[in-house]
């Protein structure tokens, strides 16, 4: 067979094809390990949080993009040793690279919308729940109860509109009554679907049905909607009356003094499965089953 003389074109169309794919092969790793170093080197975890909530899946995106046009540029690379001028084929090859990097990175897009956001979901919960340290002291501190979970405290909240899609979470250290507390954004963050199962359950539409007064709580309900089958909720949250000085006085020592307690609610926050209620009905019982419960732990 006698060899044809390649057009002009063809070739700097090639070896343009050939560079592209490297680049943006490198591009789309190099975005990944900037990531992976970004957020490794957080070592808060609630800022470790926030950083993979805002940005693990528009990273993750702008990755599969790179993979997309990467795999666009490869099939153009189809063929190369047999043709050598531009012809149907050419054009033909160019439209199959279009769909095909197209349909790689909306694969990509699909999974990290529905699919993704339930990994994700059990790596923030992580954060979220782990153990805070008291930054002046090193001392531990603890998460207030479910019925202190969801308040919105007075202090906390500097505009009215602030109450929305906010959930704050109060760490007391009960060594010495420092309260550390945390805000997280609930129309960002979403949920798992009762219906569909995936995490895309999220907040669409709060009112406040009862305004909290100097004596009794007032309620909030949160409406979700699920983005992937449309089904809806609807949840009633506790606004808290409480301001942070409530917390503050609430150490150890005043809770262990007081007799007149009537149940005692223990509240284990786990990665995988969520949260445990266990009632009793004094603080000693209490003591007894986290001492054992620790034990089976080990
Ligand atoms: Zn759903």
């Amino acid at each position: 067979m006698q060899s044809i003389p390649q057009s002009h074109f063809l070739y700097v169309w090639h070896l343009t094809m050939i560079i592209g794919a490297a680049i943006m092969l490198v591009a789309g790793i190099v975005i990944y390990i900037l990531h992976k170093i970004r957020l490794s080197s957080i070592s808060d975890p609630k800022d470790k949080y926030d950083y993979a909530n805002q940005k693990e899946i528009k990273t993750y995106k702008l990755v599969f993009l790179c993979f997309g046009i990467t795999a666009m540029l490869l099939i153009n690379l189809y063929g190369i040793g047999k043709i050598f001028h531009v012809e149907l084929w050419f054009f033909v090859r160019l439209f199959i690279s279009i769909a095909g990097g197209t349909l790689v990175s909306y694969v990509a897009v699909l999974i990290l919308d529905y699919y993704y956001p339930t990994l994700l979901d059990k790596k923030l919960r992580k954060w979220r729940y782990s153990p805070r340290v008291n930054p002046k002291t090193g001392g531990k501190m603890r998460l207030l109860g479910e019925e202190e979970e969801d308040v919105h405290l007075e202090k906390g909240m500097q505009a009215e509109e602030n109450i929305f899609s906010i959930d704050y979470d109060v760490w007391i250290d009960e060594n010495n009554g420092d309260v550390k507390i945390e805000k997280y954004a609930g129309h960002l963050q979403a949920s798992k679907c009762n219906s569909c199962g995936f995490h895309t359950m999220k907040v669409v539409k709060e009112e406040i049905t009862q305004q909290p007064t100097a004596d009794t709580p007032g309620e909030l309900i949160k409406h979700y909607q699920c983005s992937y089958c449309k089904s809806i909720r609807a949840t009633a949250f506790k606004i808290s009356n409480k301001e942070i000085d409530d917390y503050k006085t609430a150490t150890l020592h005043s809770f262990r003094k007081n007799k007149n307690i009537a149940l005692v609610r223990v509240e284990i926050h786990f990665d995988a499965t969520g949260k445990k209620f266990f009632e009793f009905a004094s603080l000693e019982q209490a003591q007894k089953f986290l001492s054992e419960y620790d034990s089976d732990q080990v």
